[in-house]
Parts: C-alpha cells; sequence; structure tokens
C-alpha cells in the first residue's frame, strides 16, 4: 500500500483549479513579495512563489531590500495598503534581528495579509470568525482531508508553537474536534505524548526529531521541519525508520512545502474577493 502523502500531486490539483478561476476573473490579480536582506532560504523560498505567480497567472511585484529603516518599510506597505491595484502583500519571514517583526507584519492591511500572520486574521480565527489563515496550517489540513483522515476523536500531537505553523493548526485541529496536544522545547517527555498518538504533525526545524519509537502503529506523521544542511534537505522525522510504522507519511521535500505556496495562492485570490465583496471577513 502506498503511504506517501504527496503534496506535490494534491496542490497540482488545487493548481489546475486556481488556474482556471483566476483566469475567468476581469482583472489580474497582484502579490507583492518583500524581502529585506538576504537570507539563502529566504531567497530560494521567494523565488518559489513568484514562480508560482507567473505559472498561475498572478502578476508579482518583487521588492528586495538589502538594508532599509523599519519606518521607511512600514511606509512602503501602507503605500501597498492604499494601492486598489495591490491584492495581497507578504513580508518573507525571518526578518532581519533588528526589526520589529510583529509591528512590520501588523502594519500590512488585514484584507491583504496573504499569510494571515496580522494579529487581526489571527484574533479571528481563534475568535471562530472568518479569517485568512496561515499558508502551511492551511495546506496540513487540506492534505489531511483529500487522504481522508478522520479526525474527528483522534488524538493529536503538534510538535512546534509558532504562529505561523503550530498554534493556528491547534485552533483548526480542535475545531474539527481532535484533542491536541500541543509540544514544544520544554515538553518533558515528548515520546509518551507522541506515542499516544494518532496524528503528529512535527514542525521545529531539528533534523531526525522524530524516531520510529516515538510512534505507534498505524500513525499518520505529517514533517513540516526543513533543515538545510550541506545543500540537503531533512525533515524532523526519521524517514526510514518511521514510515513503516506510520500508515500514511509525508516525504520532505514533496510533502507540506508544495502546500505552502499554493495556499499562499489561494489566499491571494481570497484577498481579491474579500477587497471585491465578493467574499466577507
Ligand atoms: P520556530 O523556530 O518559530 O519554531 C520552532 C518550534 O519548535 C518552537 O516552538 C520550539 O519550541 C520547537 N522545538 C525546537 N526544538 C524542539 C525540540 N527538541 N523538541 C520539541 N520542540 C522543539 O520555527 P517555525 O515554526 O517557523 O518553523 C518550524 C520548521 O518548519 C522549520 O524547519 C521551518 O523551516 C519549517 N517550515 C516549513 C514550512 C513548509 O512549508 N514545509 C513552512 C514553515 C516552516 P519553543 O517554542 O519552546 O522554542
Amino acid at each position: 500500500m502506498n503511504k506517501i502523502i504527496d503534496g506535490k500531486l494534491v496542490s497540482s490539483i488545487i493548481k489546475e483549479n486556481l488556474k482556471k478561476e483566476i483566469s475567468s476573473l476581469d482583472e489580474k490579480l497582484t502579490l507583492v513579495v518583500i524581502q529585506v536582506g538576504n537570507n539563502e532560504a529566504s531567497n530560494i523560498y521567494v523565488n518559489k512563489k513568484i514562480n508560482l505567480c507567473n505559472e498561475i497567472g498572478i502578476n508579482s511585484i518583487y521588492k528586495k531590500y538589502d538594508d532599509i529603516d523599519e519606518e521607511i518599510l512600514i511606509k512602503e506597505i501602507e503605500k501597498f495598503n492604499n494601492d486598489s491595484s495591490i491584492n495581497g502583500i507578504l513580508v518573507q519571514l525571518p526578518l532581519p534581528d533588528s526589526f520589529n517583526t510583529k509591528k512590520v507584519i501588523n502594519s500590512i492591511s488585514y484584507k491583504k495579509d496573504v499569510d494571515g500572520l496580522t494579529s487581526i486574521n489571527l484574533g479571528k480565527l481563534y475568535n471562530n470568525e472568518e479569517s485568512i489563515i496561515p499558508c502551511t496550517a492551511k495546506g496540513i489540513m487540506k492534505l489531511l482531508d483529500y487522504y481522508n483522515v478522520l479526525l474527528e476523536g483522534k488524538k493529536v500531537s503538534i510538535v512546534g508553537r509558532s504562529n505561523l505553523v503550530g498554534i493556528p493548526l491547534f485552533k483548526l485541529l480542535l475545531d474539527r474536534n481532535c484533542t491536541v496536544t500541543m509540544c514544544h522545547s520544554k515538553t518533558k517527555d515528548l515520546k509518551s505524548s507522541l506515542k499516544e498518538s494518532d496524528i503528529i504533525i512535527s514542525a521545529t526545524g531539528k533534523k531526525g526529531l522524530i524516531t520510529r519509537v516515538m510512534v505507534k502503529e498505524g500513525t499518520v506523521v505529517i514533517d513540516v521541519g526543513i533543515s538545510r544542511i550541506e545543500n540537503k534537505i531533512y525533515g524532523d522525522v526519521c524517514f526510514d525508520e518511521v514510515e513503516e510504522r506510520a500508515s500514511l507519511i509525508t516525504k520532505v521535500p514533496g510533502g507540506v512545502g508544495p502546500m505552502t505556496v499554493i495556499c499562499l495562492m489561494e489566499n491571494t485570490l481570497d484577498c481579491y474577493k474579500i477587497q471585491k465583496n465578493m467574499k466577507n471577513l
């Protein structure tokens, strides 16, 4: 039986549907991608996002600053907020250490917040209101649904509690009636929590953190982590040994990654619809 959860396959199906919908619109959508500094991983992610925009028929404007004053960056973002030809604004993270990331992110209009990371969108999500959902968490939910993973009543452990992945995922899974345990670097006995879980989702960036002994037979394992070591990419999960026990498992790369980028495109379309009053927020 094929156990692999194929993010490339699922994202390509979503991509074809998005292409059709976007080409049927009267206007062309535009996404602004802002990068500060020259983080190597960020360069790769930004490229992927811009390439997918091109493939799908979304205009992209790439603003890369070697360095910029925080207040000037915020003024730039405000200009894009007020420009009706711009539908989505993304600030590639991480920003250099000198920046107040929360302040910069919160300067993005919540109606153009394609990453769903402004306090308004996160607050709406936690308060059961319509919101733009962070791309990776949204992508993981789509993968679980595509593979018909039953969620109601299941025990889920999430490893990693960032606003980007773990925390929004916690809420989305809770809303689907899972019993969710949130693990992090201070969790005392990671193995005991994981060993009881029907679904494990790991987002730490710690290569090989999740081993065979932590996983019971039949678990669904989603690996979000990315560690780049000597130009190779590794996940959090020791794939070869955990695969034996898993009923379904993602690979790194080719699992969650493609879902994150395609959900960014979907969120850009959603932002457009919100701006045109075709969708409520
Ligand atoms: P953060 O650094 O913000 O968060 C990492 C989390 O992992 C923290 O909550 C931290 O705990 C926890 N953690 C670290 N070490 C351990 C450990 N030994 N045991 C248990 N928990 C631990 O990272 P992000 O959430 O931004 O990203 C996580 C990973 O996912 C990265 O590798 C990133 O590259 C990848 N990623 C992949 C995406 C994709 O599309 N595939 C998209 C987004 C991220 P604590 O809070 O206590 O510090």
